[in-house]
């Protein structure tokens, strides 16, 4: 993580470098332009002042004739710089798409896509000081893989990358609109849930629990059926003023009982342990 910040660092500042060194060219251009227009207006104003007879007389012949070389030089320096401009142009674009590639890179997740923790924490933050003005509610769920750990033993740790993808394409469909759906760590993820209150949270979260826990997990390679995958969920429910980590803590809080509780289950902040380990 440590290098991929790095190189991230060194590729900004890359695109920075150029940018400037792009900047800086066009400036010196346009200075230039600057110059060859000073340059006709003096040919302009001497050919005026030769026109006038203030020179003694040259001839009309001459005097049209070095304003059209004048016009000429000028026209040609005009071409010249708006080629150049054009390629600052194209070459400003490019390097905007980079860095918004760039950012897109900083706040995704690479093995599954979603958003990565650096991106879930500055969306959490937006969406409790959105919920504050608004009034809205706003909720979270906390999400984990049971006995991951037990699916990694068995089937090796590569396939298991597979059902982690699988996993966050599945969320990515229960949810919709500004839901953003992250990856905490390891086999832990999140989804914050605007403008949604607790109960509809969990319904959201239940909605993932069974599309996951249905999902046949086959080895695409051999067609090998390796079972099915469930997961644990807790949920939360934004208080106004309430720091972040205590928010994200309670969401927690609610997943470690679901897992408590027999896992493979839903539940919010507000409801204790299952007495019985029901079987969902
Ligand atoms: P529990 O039901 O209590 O959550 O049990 P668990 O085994 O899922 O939990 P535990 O925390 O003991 O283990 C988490 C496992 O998740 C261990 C680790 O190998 C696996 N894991 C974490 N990150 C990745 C990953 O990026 N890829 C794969 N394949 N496995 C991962
Ligand atoms: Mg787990
Ligand atoms: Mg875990």
């Amino acid at each position: 993580r440590f290098f991929a910040n790095v190189q991230e660092n060194d590729a900004v500042r890359d695109a920075f470098a150029r940018f400037e060194d792009v900047m800086k060219h066009a400036a010196d251009d346009l200075s230039e332009a600057g110059e060859g227009a000073a340059a006709f207006g003096t040919a302009l104003a001497d050919a005026s002042g030769a026109l006038r007879g203030e020179d003694g007389g040259a001839d009309v012949v001459h005097i049209v004739q070095g304003i059209i070389t004048a016009a000429h030089q000028m026209e040609t320096r005009a071409k010249e710089l708006e080629q150049r401009l054009e390629d600052a142009s194209h070459e400003v674009t490019q390097l905007k798409d980079e860095v918004e590639a760039m950012r897109v890179e900083a706040t995704t997740d690479a093995l599954t896509g979603l958003a990565n923790r650096k991106k879930f924490d500055s969306s959490l933050r937006e969406a409790a000081t959105e919920s504050q003005e608004t009034g809205e509610p706003v909720s979270l769920l906390m999400l984990d893989l049971d006995h991951f750990k037990n699916f990694n033993d068995e089937h090796g740790h590569l396939i298991g990358d597979h059902v982690l993808r699988l996993l966050s394409t599945v969320v990515q469909q229960c949810i919709k609109g500004r839901d953003l759906a992250a990856r905490f760590g390891g086999e832990e993820f999140a989804v914050i849930l605007p403008a949604t209150s607790l109960a509809n949270a969990k319904n959201v979260a239940n909605v993932i629990r069974e599309r996951v826990s249905k999902k046949a997990i086959i080895n695409r390679v051999t067609g090998q059926e390796l079972g099915i995958i469930t997961l644990s969920i807790g949920a939360a429910q934004y208080r106004p003023e309430e720091p972040l980590m205590e928010f994200v803590s309670r969401a927690d809080a609610a997943l470690y009982r679901a897992k408590r509780g027999g896992r493979n289950r839903v539940i919010s902040e507000i409801e204790g342990e299952p007495r019985v380990a029901a079987g969902v």
